[in-house]
């Protein structure tokens, strides 16, 4: 595991928490969630699990992350349908019901229910190969609703993971 790549962790989650705390009262929950994945970033192997936990924890802090259970047009389980957003409406429908849009497979929406459930240190990486990929696919669009422009520290620690010393 090389330095390189939780330095451009830690420069990615910095960048983001100033990015989001300009535009909100920065806030307990922000800083608690910011010290418990800067704790595991250190400690964990899969620093892209830790960075995909530490986006949907402060997206869902900022109050923009769309979550639901099940499909609002046919109620079927997204667990077991997959999901894709809808970004006119800022929600998620079942594969079923939308064919285009980002996409989240069964195995990913399972495991963002776990990310939801367990603190960043009891998460394991996921099993599914592209499960990592697609929620940063997601979370890079709700991030960029939220803030209007790419951060370059985003970039920077993508390129780094490409160089495939994480996974
Ligand atoms: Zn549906």
């Amino acid at each position: 595991m090389g330095e390189p790549i939780a330095a451009s962790t830690l420069g990615y989650v910095t960048d983001l928490v100033d990015s989001f705390a300009l535009e909100r009262e920065p806030n307990k929950h922000l800083y608690r969630l910011l010290r418990a994945t800067v704790g595991a970033i250190a400690d964990q192997p899969s620093r892209e699990t830790r960075a995909r936990y530490f986006e949907a924890w402060l997206l869902r802090l900022a109050g923009s992350y769309p979550r639901r259970k099940s499909c609002p047009v046919c109620s079927r389980l997204l667990a077991d349908e997959g999901a894709r957003y809808l970004a006119s409406e800022q929600r998620l429908e079942c594969q079923r019901c939308l064919g285009s849009g980002v996409s989240l497979s069964s195995p990913s929406v399972r495991f963002l229910e776990a990310i939801w459930r367990q603190p960043p240190d009891g998460l394991a990486p996921p099993e599914a190969r592209g499960v990592l990929r697609e929620l940063g696919a997601f979370h890079d669009r709700l991030i960029q609703e939220q803030l209007d422009k790419d951060l370059k520290s985003r970039r920077v620690f993508d390129d780094m993971l490409r160089e495939g010393e994480d996974l």
